[in-house]
């Protein structure tokens, strides 16, 4: 199952993270398993099977530490669903099964040799901002744009994926979430 998976720090907007996982959670963010630092201090998502929508390997150094929907996780593994959200420390992370357009620079290595925009039919350049289609429910897209070509606004030349179709993002930041990260920040094991 492919998965979008949010991160913001603080009081920031949240940015999608490219990838198709397995995910590390650490303090320093959400990476790919295999560029993380060797480093016991984090937990591993993965797409889930038909009982979640992923799942949650917490290690022992982060047991209260990272918490769900605002209750510290013991070590061990959780199902997680659509919409949940993670924190540790000042990090939130967001997991949903909606699939979003994913930025990123390209890379020959990631993104495939010799790749050219799916509108403009121009060469990408290492580097260079692209934007990949999600797709849409029924039909996994993956289609490269430059940039600037998928801010048209036009709909998909691969799968007709509308530009505006509604894809699923984090809540803002409410007061009751606001409240939630100062309760952990001052008191990592509320309930203990
Ligand atoms: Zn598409």
């Amino acid at each position: 199952m492919r998965l979008a998976v949010w991160q913001a720090r603080g009081r920031n907007e949240p940015s999608a993270v490219e990838g198709t996982g397995p995910w590390w959670i650490s303090a320093t963010g959400v990476c790919a398993v295999d560029e993380a630092q060797a480093s016991l201090d984090g937990a591993i998502l993965l797409p889930g099977d038909s009982e979640g929508l992923a799942l949650l390997v917490t290690s022992e150094p982060l047991e209260g530490r990272l918490a769900r929907n605002g209750q510290p996780l013991p070590a061990g593994i959780e199902v997680l669903r659509h919409g949940d959200r993670l924190e540790l420390g000042d990090l939130r992370v967001w997991v949903s099964a909606a699939a979003v357009p994913i930025e990123a620079a390209y890379d020959p290595g990631l993104h495939g040799d010799e790749a050219f925009c799916a509108r403009t039919r121009s060469r990408l350049r290492v580097g260079e901002p692209i934007v990949i289609c999600p797709g849409t429910e029924s039909t996994p897209c993956g289609a490269l744009y430059k940039a600037e070509a998928w801010a048209l606004g036009r709909r998909c030349h691969q799968c007709g994926r509308a530009p505006g179709a509604a894809a699923w993002k984090p809540p803002g930041l409410d007061k009751e979430t606001y409240r939630d990260l100062v309760r952990l920040a001052i008191d990592p094991r509320p309930g203990d």
